[in-house]
């Protein structure tokens, strides 16, 4: 390609205006592209693979390793607990013949956030186990009219208002940070299964 100047764009320019273009670009146009890379690069199945997915084995050692209680060596059978990353990864043989077992990143029940499932240990998430309900104690909404600046009890309003909300568990600010710390929860609704 040539640049105005009628030279040739160095690579590291023309890696900057790639970058600047995914920035800029929308989760839908770099969803398309990232599959075009896994269908027609040579490479690119197992290069977004190790990114996104998990190895046979990888997240069920890890679990092990940071279970909440400390407790436990080689009893995952039993773990019924709702934040073990391990269930599925004893499905019989023959329907896993693929190296990945499942995603490795999921999205947090409790926080709400996205985290990657090999990082996940005993105090990754800080969070509220309670409600937050619309604080009618102080005077945040004292000159709130929901005629005319809209319905305070409103998922809007927490996000725009957060100091407006208290937390029912621990009786902070809406905007305070959790009360309860304990690894990320995975959100069974969201995840993608073969
Ligand atoms: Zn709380
Ligand atoms: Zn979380």
């Amino acid at each position: 390609m040539l640049a105005s100047n009628g030279r040739s764009e160095t690579i590291q320019q023309k890696r900057q205006r790639i970058y600047d273009a995914i920035d800029s670009a929308t989760p839908d146009r770099l969803r398309a592209i990232l599959k075009k890379v896994v269908n027609e690069q040579p490479g690119g199945l197992s290069l977004v693979g190790e990114e996104l997915l998990l190895r046979k084995g990888q997240s069920k050692a890890y679990t092990l390793q940071n279970r909440p209680n400390g407790a436990g060596h080689g009893d995952e059978e039993q773990d019924s607990s709702d934040y073990s990353d391990a269930d599925g990864d004893d499905a019989p043989r023959s329907k896993r013949k693929s190296t990945y077992s499942r995603q490795r990143f999921e999205h947090c029940v409790q926080c709400e956030k996205e985290y990657d499932v090999t990082q996940n240990g005993p105090r990754s998430c800080q969070w509220h186990d309670g409600d937050d309900e619309v604080d009618e104690e102080q005077d945040f909404w004292a000159d709130h009219d929901e005629d005319c600046h809209g319905e305070i009890d409103t998922p809007e309003m927490r996000k725009l208002f957060p100091e407006g909300f208290r937390w029912t568990c621990c009786n902070k600010l809406g905007n305070d940070k959790g009360c309860k710390i304990t690894p990320h929860r995975p959100d069974r609704s969201k995840r993608v299964r073969r």
